[in-house]
């Protein structure tokens, strides 16, 4: 049993409440009751077609208490994504939180993607805030952190990778952290350089380290400010080997490390992106599941129209992420299945949700 107390006076990670409800997560994320579908309907009823189509959690949506009273009425648990080290604003307004790779340089945007440093105080500070306000003001059944990692845009077969981010407050953090010295007078690149040839396995440590350190802070201020909110992940599906460890060592994402603060992981398990198979899903779903040890509800990509996915094919998706250990199945997202003329195909996807999830 979760308990407030084990998790504000020790620094000890804490067994979590049972947290599956009874049965599996059959959710959509990006759910929007202002939406072209949703728009004009009453609550109730918008609840009603959800839970119709054996939907009994949702990611978005919960700021109208009118909508949430519904939800819960139709036995709908609502979730909110909170984004961590992401957004190009940040880029534009604190430019000290664009990170620097390892020859010294600001890192360029990738597509829609702008990573921002983890070590920027003032950021984790405002995270933390963010993930109580939400706790407080909408009554969740859980906080998920997304971006909760270093840079990376992982979402490719073959994803530009870069060690970072070797800015003043990373480097200022890794001295105090470490106790570890890089030479001095070096320009950033020979730092860089430097650390990586002679300390990659504290730089590791001190980068895991510092992703685990926030989750761990939004696990207590949320227990603070509603004990029993769920907080939960949105985790890069890679095995701790892959790409030559590079959840670990480029992106800082620790699942073991993390699984000690979160109730629940989310792994993206987009196959399409990253052109793999859907089988490929439920062997993520037990690695990820081996290394947190608390209960996997992976996130299913449904395609879009440069990755596009036939209703077979997200079927077969959403039957491989359901395989045991699951926890149950993210659709991501259902603004995309609305915006494809889609929405008929959600209660055909969860129909093996809906049948294991109980009554
Ligand atoms: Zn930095």
């Amino acid at each position: 049993m979760l308990t407030a107390s084990c998790i504000l006076l020790t620094d000890q990670p804490c067994a979590s409440a049972d947290v599956s409800g009874g049965g599996l997560v059959c959710a959509v994320y990006g759910f929007d009751p202002k939406s072209a579908f949703f728009r004009g309907r009453p609550p109730a009823q918008a609840a009603r077609t959800l839970s119709s189509w054996g939907v009994n959690a949702v990611f978005g949506g919960y700021q109208d208490p009118e909508v949430r009273k519904a939800l819960r009425g139709h036995g709908i648990r609502i979730f909110a994504e909170l984004g961590c080290f992401v957004g190009e604003r940040y880029w534009r307004e604190r430019p000290e939180s664009r990170p620097v790779n390892d020859v010294g340089q600001r890192i360029a945007k990738v597509k829609w993607y702008a990573g921002v440093c983890p070590s920027q105080g003032w950021l984790r500070a405002d995270i933390v805030k963010r993930a109580r306000k939400l706790v407080s003001r909408y009554e969740l059944d859980g906080v998920w952190l997304d971006f909760i990692r270093y840079p990376g845009h992982w979402e490719a077969p073959r994803p530009h990778l870069e060690q970072t981010c070797f800015c003043a407050a990373c480097l200022r953090r890794f001295l105090k952290e470490t106790g570890i010295e890089t030479p001095e007078g070096l320009p950033v690149r020979e730092k860089a350089h430097w650390i990586l040839a002679n300390k990659k396995d504290e730089w590791t440590r001190f980068k895991t380290g510092s992703i685990a350190g926030l989750v761990r802070e939004v696990r207590r201020a949320v227990t603070a400010a509603k004990p029993g909110t769920m907080v939960g992940f949105f985790a890069v599906p890679w095995s701790r080997d892959e790409r030559h460890g590079a959840v670990l060592e480029i992106l800082g994402q620790d699942h073991r490390l993390l699984g000690g603060w979160a109730d629940a992981v989310s792994p993206m398990t987009y196959h399409v992106l990253i052109a793999r198979p859907a089988s490929w899903i439920s062997s993520a779903v037990s690695q990820i599941s081996r290394d947190a040890g608390k209960p996997v509800w992976p996130v299913v990509f449904v395609g879009d129209q440069e990755h596009p996915l036939t209703a077979e094919g997200l079927k077969a998706a959403v039957e491989a992420a359901l395989a045991p250990p699951s926890g149950g199945v993210i659709l991501f997202s259902l603004g995309e299945l609305e915006r494809a003329g889609r929405l008929g195909e959600v209660a055909p996807l969860f129909e093996t949700c809906r049948r294991r999830s109980g009554p």
